[in-house]
């Protein structure tokens, strides 16, 4: 039977839902493109089959779209394209990269302007490693090419089954992406291999040995996580909290001075403002690590909310996959999703469109499951050839209101590993980062032993109770011991959980200096302090407050450190 596709036409259009009467056999989440008479070809993807019928999300605006429009089937399935070439690009959901975009479609994207994700003329310097004859699976190396600080493996395509014998390979030298650069044959045909393969965008990378239990912290040298509310490497993480409480700029400091080795930055359906912020920002951001730009060895995927919902759903899915193309290669990547509400935002308005029955809220009632399906994602691999990659999932996300009991919070909080609490309090307070001390929790060990940090929790809390009281009794009403406590509590406030994101010394607080400084801190909680009076217990707390903040902007071991520390021991050694 011959298929004819072509005869498919448009039954409905409901915003970017089309439904369409397709002829012959059609799969779900199979791309299409739909035609309109305009010329233009839209793209689109299969949400839904029924009967004879296709419902279609289209990833940009419907209009001019009419039923009995044609509508041209794939039967590939949503997918990016992988190569080197990837870091230092911005694209949007699909890929398609937005300054190449801009240039030829200008700043206002052309309905159904599509570009090749990678630059197809630019050479590498390509030098071979499997050699003819050594047989090889999916994802075991056939050659390298170094892309900024990095060795990118050109790799036996994933989805490619069973052994692989190398029957020829080029010599090394500089070639460009589409220069087959290898043969191998599994016995039964013979194929290529070239720089670029393409995978489908919602089916994860799974071409390694062994998937492991995330072990070592991922040091993001923010003290309030690293030392309270750590994240480890392969690990899942959200930063929850109300608009304006901070979201973005941790994860602007995260992407920074976490120690990782690929950031990849997921803007998803924030305003247009922010995200131009962004790309304007990030080309210039210094990299701590190399001392040239971050920019290097990140990728970011942007839909702004002013471009159609189905693409930021798309976005989540883009990022998330060229974190595991980076991880098969041996290397640590952290994913920065900012907001993934927007993108249950758009799965809601979708599920809505398809008169779905609604869950809670009116999301779908499958919200959970890809909520966890995006995190799982996450994880510690150890590959074919014993090295171990990794990524690490960090998904704010901006309930409305900063009520953490509404679904996508509520779903999240499920199957992270660390939840960073974000509070309207303390970011009215500009107590920065805002990570709520009482209402964040991990399940990853700290680089400070347990028994150290619980201390210090629970001073926290004790502070927080003498301060509860005090806003009944009044500062008179309260004994001095307690009031030295709630000082404690404030002191560990301000000189720890404190940071400065925008101080080049205070945001990159390494392991080493958080351990170091906490043992430090820990000497003053510890101590038992005979104050004459609350005002003199005040004064004296104020100046070592300030003394602690002073230390933290001088840089790590240098003599401006010393002597700051040397300043703080004859303090502690004044009183009594
Ligand atoms: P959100 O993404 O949660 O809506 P933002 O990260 O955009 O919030 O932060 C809103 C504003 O709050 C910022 O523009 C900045 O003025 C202030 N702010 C947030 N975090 C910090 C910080 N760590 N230090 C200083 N100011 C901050
Ligand atoms: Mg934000």
């Amino acid at each position: 039977m011959t298929q004819n596709k072509s005869t498919s036409r448009v039954t409905g259009v409901n915003g970017n839902l089309v439904s369409v009467a397709f002829a012959d056999a059609v799969t779900q989440n199979e791309v299409a493109y739909v035609m309109p008479e305009d010329g233009s070809r839209l793209k689109a993807e299969v949400i839904r089959v029924r009967g004879r019928e296709a419902d279609l999300q289209v990833f940009e605006s419907t209009t001019g779209v009419k039923v009995g429009d044609p509508v041209e089937f794939t039967s590939q399935l949503l997918s990016v394209e992988l190569g080197p070439g990837l870091l230092t690009q911005v694209y949007d959901g699909l890929q398609n990269p937005l300054p190449e975009l801009a240039k030829q479609a200008g700043y206002f994207l052309k309905k159904g302007v599509y570009i090749y994700p990678l630059d197809q003329e630019k050479t590498w310097d390509y030098t071979p490693v499997a050699k003819v004859g050594d047989v090889l699976t999916a994802s075991e190396t056939v050659g390298t090419v170094p892309e900024g600080i990095f060795t990118h493996r050109i790799m036996v395509p994933f989805a490619w089954q069973g052994s692989w014998t190398i029957t020829w390979t080029i010599e090394p030298g500089q070639y460009n992406i589409k220069t087959v650069v290898a043969k191998a044959t599994d016995g039964t045909r013979e194929r290529d291999i070239t720089m670029t393969q393409t995978w489908p965008v919602k089916i994860p990378i799974k071409a390694y040995q062994d998937r492991l239990l995330p072990r070592d912290p991922l040091i993001t040298q923010v003290r309030s996580i690293d030392t309270f509310f750590p994240v480890a490497k392969g690990g899942t993480f959200c930063t929850p909290g109300p608009f304006g409480a901070g979201k973005t700029v941790l994860q602007h400091a995260l992407s920074q001075r976490s120690e990782v080795d690929v950031v990849i930055v997921a803007a998803c359906g924030e305003r247009a403002g922010e995200v131009v912020e962004i790309l304007r920002e990030f080309p210039h951001l210094e990299d701590p690590r190399t001392g040239r730009h971050l920019i290097d060895r990140t990728i970011i995927v942007c839909n702004t909310s002013s471009m159609p919902v189905a693409a930021r759903e798309a976005s989540i899915y883009t990022s998330v996959t060229l974190a595991e193309y980076y991880r098969q290669m041996g290397l640590h990547s952290l994913l920065l999703a900012d907001s993934t509400s927007r993108w249950a935002q758009a799965l809601r308005e979708e599920s809505g469109r398809l008169e779905e029955i609604p869950g809670e809220e009116a999301f779908p009632a499958y919200l959970e499951s890809l909520v966890a399906g995006f995190y799982e994602r996450a994880g510690l691999v150890q590959l074919k050839d014993g090295n171990l990659g990794s990524i690490t999932i960090c998904g704010a996300v901006s309930p409305a209101g900063g009520n953490f009991e509404e679904p996508v919070t509520q779903a999240t909080l499920k199957v992270v590993g660390s939840f960073l609490a974000l509070s309207r309090d303390r970011a009215n307070a500009r107590r920065y980062p805002a990570i709520h001390p009482l209402d964040s929790w991990s399940k990853y060990n700290s680089i400070v032993p347990e028994e150290k940090v619980s201390v210090a929790r629970n001073l926290i809390r004790a502070g927080n109770d003498v301060d509860q009281m005090m806003k009944v009794v009044g500062e008179e009403g309260t004994p001095t011991s307690d009031f030295v406590t709630y000082l404690k509590s404030e002191f560990l406030d301000s000189v720890y959980l404190q940071q400065n994101t925008f101080d080049p010394i205070d945001s990159a607080c390494g392991a080493q200096r958080q351990e170091y400084v906490f043992d430090k801190i820990l000497e003053v909680i510890n101590k038992t302090f005979d104050f004459p009076d609350k005002n003199e217990a005040r004064s004296y707390f104020q100046n070592l407050r300030q003394s602690f903040i002073d230390w933290n902007y001088c840089p790590w071991q240098t003599d401006a450190f010393k002597e700051q520390e040397a300043r703080i021991d004859n303090m502690l050694k004044e009183v009594r």
